[in-house]
This record gives C-alpha cells, structure tokens and sequence, in this order.
C-alpha cells in the first residue's frame, strides 16, 4: 500500500523517538541527529537507560523527556515525525511487565497517533515479526496474518503489537494520519542490555564468562538474526519512503538455536558446554522474514553476516557486563 508522497524534510526535522533511550530507539537518535535532524527522546527508563543516550545530551539537536507513553503526551512546537518504539521487548522484560507492556502498545500507541494527527506529523510504529506467532507459514511474508495464542504469557506482547497496528491503520484510514509500520525481526548489537535475556545476549554473556550456554528445549527452533545497523537502516529507508507497510525488516538468514550456541563458542574461542532448559511456553518454532517487499520498494537488504555481527557485540557485552560487576 503507498500514500500520496508528503514532502520529508531531509535533514531539518523535528522527531519525537518513544523508546529512544532503548537499544533500538538509542541508535534511531544517533542516526537522526547526524543527519541534522531535532530529535526528542521520550522514554520511562522501565528497560531502557539514559546511559545508552548520555553521548546526546547538551548536544544542541536532541532532547530528553522522562514520560510514561501510557499517559497522554504533548510535545511544544511542531512535530515532523513520531517514531513509537517505547515498548518492553525482551520475552524475559514483557513477561515480567505484561500490563505495561498491553497499555504501552494500546494507551500508548493511541497517545503517540492523537499525537500525530493534532501535529499533522507522520508516524512510524514498531511491531514486530510476533505479530506472525507460532507462524505456520515459512518465511513470513508481510499478507500472512499470523498464528496468535492470545491468553498465553506471550500474547501480551503480540496482541498489543497486532492492536497497535490496527489502531494505526484506523487512524491512517478514519483521520489520515501519515502512518508507517515495520515488522522487526529479532535484531542484536550494541546496547543490548546483558541481562535481558535474549538469545544472542545470554549465549555471548555465557561464552565469555566461560559458562554453560542455556539451549531452552533441544534447539531446532529457529530465527533469523539482523545486526542493528543494518536494522536502522532499514527503518529509516521505510521512514523516508512513501510506503505505509507492514513492511518485514529483518536478516533472512535463517539459523537454529543450536547452530546460534556453536557459532558463538566458534567465535569467542570459549571452552563453554552447551545445556538445555525447558522451552518457554508458545516459543515459536521457526521464523525467518521474506524480505522480497523492502527489496523491491525501499531498495534496502541486510549487509553484516552473522559472524561480523556478533563479534562487534561480545566486546560491547563484555565491557557492559565489568562495568555492571565494578
Ligand atoms: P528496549 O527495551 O531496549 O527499548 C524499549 C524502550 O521503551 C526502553 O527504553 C523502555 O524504557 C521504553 N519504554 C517502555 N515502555 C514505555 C512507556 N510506557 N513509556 C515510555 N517509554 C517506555 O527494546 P528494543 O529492543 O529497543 O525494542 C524497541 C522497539 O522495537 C519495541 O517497540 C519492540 O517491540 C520493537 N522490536 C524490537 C525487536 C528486537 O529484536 N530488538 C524485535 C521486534 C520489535
Ligand atoms: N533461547 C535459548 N536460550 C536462551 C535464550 C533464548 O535457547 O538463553 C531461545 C528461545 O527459546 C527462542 C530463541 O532462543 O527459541 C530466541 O529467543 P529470544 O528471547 O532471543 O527472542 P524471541 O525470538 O523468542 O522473541
């Protein structure tokens, strides 16, 4: 689906960022003001940190506003762009924080789009590739509607993310708002918080400390794993394009969680053994995006193999995890 284009003012914008002191939201600030843009962060800190934003702040094109998106929002001024990234993500965060983490992607999704519309501005929301669920389609392409337990622990996250994109096109269709949506699949990279979690920071946290990699279930689940930079990269191309999505941004490369475990001990010379855990409930089965759409409309594809990608990680990781022990 493609809108009528509106002029986007390269490189003197006003952007608001929810989320923006999060691991992706802190790289979509970091991009923005070097293309010259205003950004305005907007986070709770409930699992972000302004540490991840710290190198912004007094810098003349960026400001930072401790809110609650849950609750209504008013920006000063003129607003080009909302981008709606505030949301726990981590299955470990969005578990622990499951009515957080229902209103942030309905409240808050709803305050970000009144938003919008009073300022004329274009919005942008963050799903994700959980809004396909346990998929039975492989790979995903953005016209499968997905396979969702919505009472199971993990449907807080994927029914407010399914509600939010609903809510977007309602306000696309009934007021006109200017919207984007992109389907993130899981993303790793700088700024990822050792602790919360997920695949990629546990396995580099757990070979470098020389302990037992935790494989949950016996490990032939899959995904697909995109580094961050090529992720923003990807947003930002939607964010500029005349395309209104859901539009998959992701790495197609498809791998099982126990070939994940042997390139991590391959690439940081640990002598860690691997041991399995339960799986979560509902943990999806295999999931890998069909990327033939942002090819074709947004000219954009992952560039950072695996390999590359982690090893730019496990040093972040590394030095996050002393400085949190010190
Ligand atoms: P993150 O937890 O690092 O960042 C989310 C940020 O949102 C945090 O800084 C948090 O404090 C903030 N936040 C949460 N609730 C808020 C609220 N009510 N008001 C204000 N701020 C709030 O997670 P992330 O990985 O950077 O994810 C960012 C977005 O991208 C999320 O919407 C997530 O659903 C989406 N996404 C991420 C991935 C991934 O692999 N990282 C995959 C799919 C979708
Ligand atoms: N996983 C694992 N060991 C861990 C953490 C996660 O085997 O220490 C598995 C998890 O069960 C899932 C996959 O890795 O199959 C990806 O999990 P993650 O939490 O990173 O994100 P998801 O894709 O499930 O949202």
């Amino acid at each position: 689906m493609t809108v009528g284009a509106r002029a986007w003012p390269a490189g003197h914008g006003r952007v608001v960022i929810t989320g923006g002191a999060g691991f992706l939201g802190s790289h979509l600030c970091d991009r923005l003001v070097e293309r010259g843009h205003e950004v305005i962060c907007v986070d709770n800190c409930v699992t972000g940190s302004t540490a991840n934003v710290e190198h912004l702040i007094g810098h003349s094109k960026f400001s930072f506003l401790r809110h609650d998106v849950s609750r209504p929002l008013s920006v000063d001024g003129a607003v080009d762009a909302i981008l709606h990234f505030a949301s726990p993500a981590s299955p470990r965060d969005y578990l622990e924080l499951p009515i957080q983490t229902l209103k942030v992607g309905s409240l808050g999704t709803h305050n970000c789009l009144g938003l919008a519309k009073a300022k004329d501005a274009r919005f942008l929301l963050a799903s994700t590739s959980e809004v396909y669920g346990d998929p039975q389609v492989h790979p995903q392409t953005e016209s499968y509607w997905g396979h969702v337990n919505p009472i199971g622990p993990r449907g807080v996250y994927d029914e407010a993310k399914r509600f939010a994109e609903a809510i977007t096109m309602a306000y696309h269709r009934a007021h006109g708002v200017d919207v984007r949506i992109v389907r993130i699949f899981n993303t790793y990279g700088n700024r990822m918080r050792p602790s919360d979690g997920r695949v990629v920071s546990n396995f580099l946290v757990q070979a470098v400390q020389g302990k037992p990699l935790t494989v949950y279930g016996d490990g032939s689940q899959t995904r697909s794993f995109c580094h961050v930079d090529d992720e923003v990269a990807g947003i930002l191309a939607l964010l500029e394009s005349d395309h209104v999505g859901p539009v998959n941004i992701g790495n197609p490369t498809e791998f099982t969680v126990s070939e994940l475990a042997e390139i991590i001990i391959e690439i940081t010379g640990s002598s860690s053994e691997v041991i399995h855990e339960p799986l979560p409930v509902d943990d999806p089965t295999q999931r890998r995006p069909d990327i033939s759409l942002a090819r074709s409309v947004l000219g954009w594809e992952p560039r950072i193999p695996i390999r590359e990608g982690l090893a730019r990680t496990v040093s972040y990781l590394e030095a996050e995890v002393n400085r949190r022990e010190r």
